[in-house]
């Protein structure tokens, strides 16, 4: 019998290291950038591809080797890669997939240096994109266009948390001959898994929920064999945003927790934004685990949990929603989401400045938007921080 997921965040795949050298149940950190040849028949036979082994660290190293077969196992894909940071997975997944004349359907909301990238794109190198609504197959059909290439998506969107049918996705991609990239970064694969809705390519920021601690930045990226080592063997290779050994030891160890913390996320969020939706002082929460859910029918189709990240609207715009902010003590006002403490931060005056306001509006962003990351703190501790910074706004 397969073993289960909950197993296998644990049990990591371990052959890429060596059979466990000297019995270690936890792998060693191989902090080394070039690894020598028995040969010089050897360094032949490994530069042509005819022998596997390792060569130099940016072409790969048996520590980072370990958390890219970890993540492919988890997402259900062939192969994985790691990166320096989830912009770099990102980036590299993009250019090895577009060319000069290409077009991207983008989910309507992105990640604001995701967003940067698109336009960088198109700007220098005549990679268009459409920002659309993806949340049904007609949508999607809608925003294609001949030379579509890609379907770029984060589900849920960050910080609306507004969903993509990922499924929907696919299937007018494939007809088109497109991939379909999914920044999963906000679900993990203990919620959702891109792969089996029919997805091609998921990118992490493991930064997030999969490092966990809030003690590294890192990047991956799962899909085929093919695609993986085209990007191995040209677009990593030769941009060189690879991941550090040690920062790819931090994320082993961060998943080997993964389930249990998302779980813990999970509740405290749902608790965290049923409270926040009867609080006078706050206008909408965007959570996709609440039953009444605008897209609750997706949301039980694609996913098994809300995630811990909530999206809410402070009445009164950009004041109450900076007032908000530098009333809280426990909270920590910081940017990023997905670890132990609860972070908070208002993307209309932070992440998402850079996008220009018209355009902000239209992916949903009001001013007075909050982003809040539950941590794993004690969930009353969290909700008393947030209720006496909602109460004093509200009595301004
Ligand atoms: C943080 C984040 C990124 C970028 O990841 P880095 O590790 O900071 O480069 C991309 N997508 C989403 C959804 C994110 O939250």
């Amino acid at each position: 019998m397969a073993r289960s997921f909950d197993t296998r965040v644990i049990h990591q795949p371990t052959a890429a290291a060596g059979e466990r050298p000297f019995g270690s149940v936890t792998p060693p950190i191989f902090q080394t950038s070039t690894f020598t040849f028995d040969s010089a028949e050897q360094g032949r036979a490994r530069f042509a591809g005819e022998e596997s082994g390792y060569i130099y660290s940016r072409l790969g190293n048996p520590t980072t080797r370990l958390l890219e077969l970890a993540i492919a196992d988890l997402e259900g894909a062939e192969d994985g890669l790691s990166f320096g940071s989830g912009m770099a997975a990102i980036s590299a997944v993009l250019i090895a997939l577009v060319k000069s004349g290409d077009h991207i359907v983008v989910s309507r909301g992105v990640y604001g240096c995701t967003f940067g990238l698109l336009e960088m794109l198109r700007d220098k190198f005549s990679v268009t994109f459409t920002l659309a609504d993806l949340s049904d197959e007609l949508s999607v059909e809608t925003a294609m266009q001949p030379n579509t290439k890609v379907i770029y998506v984060e589900t849920p969107v960050n910080p609306t948390m507004e969903l993509v049918d990922l499924a929907a996705c696919a299937r007018v991609a494939h007809k088109a001959g497109a991939t379909v990239v999914v920044d999963n970064t906000f679900a993990t694969p203990v919620l959702q898994r891109p792969i089996e809705l029919g997805a091609d390519v998921v990118v992490h920021s493991a930064t997030k929920y999969l490092g966990g601690h809030g003690d590294v930045i890192l990047g991956l990226a799962v899909g085929t064999e093919e695609l993986m080592a085209e990007i191995r063997g040209h677009t990593r290779k030769d941009i060189g945003g690879i991941a550090a050994p040690f920062d790819a030891w931090l994320v082993l160890r961060g998943m080997k927790t993964l389930s249990l913390r998302m779980d813990r996320h999970v509740e405290t969020a749902l608790d965290i934004a049923s409270r926040l939706s009867h609080h006078p002082a706050v206008q909408e929460v965007y959570y996709p685990g609440l039953e009444n859910y605008r897209q609750r029918d997706l949301y039980l189709r694609q996913m098994s949990g809300g995630g811990g990240v909530i999206g809410f609207i402070v009445k009164g715009g950009m004041s109450a929603g900076m007032g908000m902010m530098n009333r809280l003590e426990l909270c920590e006002r910081a940017v990023s989401l997905g670890e132990t403490h609860t972070l908070i931060e208002h993307p209309a005056s932070m992440t998402h400045t850079v996008i220009p306001p018209d355009i902000r509006y239209q992916m949903g962003i009001d001013d007075g938007l909050i982003r809040l990351s539950t941590g794993l703190e004690d969930v009353d501790d969290i909700w008393e921080d947030l209720n006496q910074a909602l109460c004093a706004v509200e009595d301004v």
